[in-house]
């Protein structure tokens, strides 16, 4: 069936989209990837010598051009985007157009970079008594961002941060957290996580910038703030042999 299938290709290693977003780009008879951040190996998985496009060089119209003029023509296209779409995305955008021209369309999640920054700094968001909440945000840039949503006052709740599109403003974001977090709170910044040449710089917020300046970062880096990439933990109830769950029954305590 003819569709617009908009995909998330997940954070640069090829392996880590889902069977259904791999599938569907095998099938595909056009691709539109954004070619600035997808991985092109995830490319390599189509089989049907697809027409591809680099959105990267393009702008809505042009993209939506090429959406209407391959499903006017009977084709499936693969609209791919880094990470999972619903994050800084741009999609709806493209949705609004395609709702417009009925044409028919899908999305398919995608593993996003700051889940894949968690894993390959082995962490954990929510660490019991630590944090239970993630925080996802950007600095402003081009696109602003609400008043009510300033970095100042997200850090004052000093839950689990990601900071996204914001490495080239690490100094600015840094005296702004200080604002809240302690300067000994830890803070890690990953460089295109799960690619070959990925990079991790770890430390606290008061020696992070210098060191991702040493390490020469200016794009395609996440920042993750917080206590829970420090040494203090709680365990969960999940697994605590003296706490029932629907699954499992509680072991007396003075077994
Ligand atoms: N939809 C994407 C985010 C797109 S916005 C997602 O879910 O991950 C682009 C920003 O995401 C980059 O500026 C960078 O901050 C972050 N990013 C994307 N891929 C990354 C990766 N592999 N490693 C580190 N940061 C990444």
């Amino acid at each position: 069936m003819s569709k617009v299938f908009f995909i998330g290709a997940g954070p640069g290693d090829p392996e880590l989209i889902t069977l259904k977003g791999k599938r569907l780009i095998e099938e595909s008879d056009v691709i539109i990837y954004a070619g600035s951040l997808v991985n092109p190996e995830v490319l390599n998985y189509n089989k049907k010598n697809a027409k591809i496009y680099d959105s990267a060089k393009m702008n809505l119209e042009e993209i939506i051009e090429v959406m209407k003029d391959s499903i006017s023509k009977g084709l499936c296209v693969a609209r791919v985007h880094t990470g999972d779409p619903s994050i800084y995305g741009s999609i709806r955008e493209q949705i609004e157009e395609l709702k417009k021209l009925n044409i028919d369309f899908e999305v398919v999640p995608g593993v996003s970079s700051f889940t894949a920054a968690a894993s390959v700094l082995q962490k954990e968001f929510t660490v019991p008594s630590i944090s239970q909440t993630v925080i996802c945000t950007r600095f402003e840039g081009n696109t602003p961002v609400p008043t009510s949503e300033s970095i100042e006052l997200l850090a004052s709740h000093k839950t689990s941060m990601v900071i996204f599109l914001s490495i080239h403003k690490i100094e600015d974001l840094v005296q702004k957290l200080l604002l809240h977090y302690k300067e000994e709170t830890p803070i890690s910044v990953v460089y295109k996580a799960t690619w070959v040449d990925q990079k991790i710089v770890s430390g606290t917020l008061k020696d992070i910038s210098q060191k991702v300046k040493n390490a020469g970062i200016k794009k395609t880096a996440l920042i993750l703030v917080g206590d829970f990439l420090g040494n203090k933990y709680d365990n969960s109830k999940l697994y605590d042999k003296f706490f029932a769950t629907e699954f499992r029954d509680a072991k007396c305590s003075t077994e």
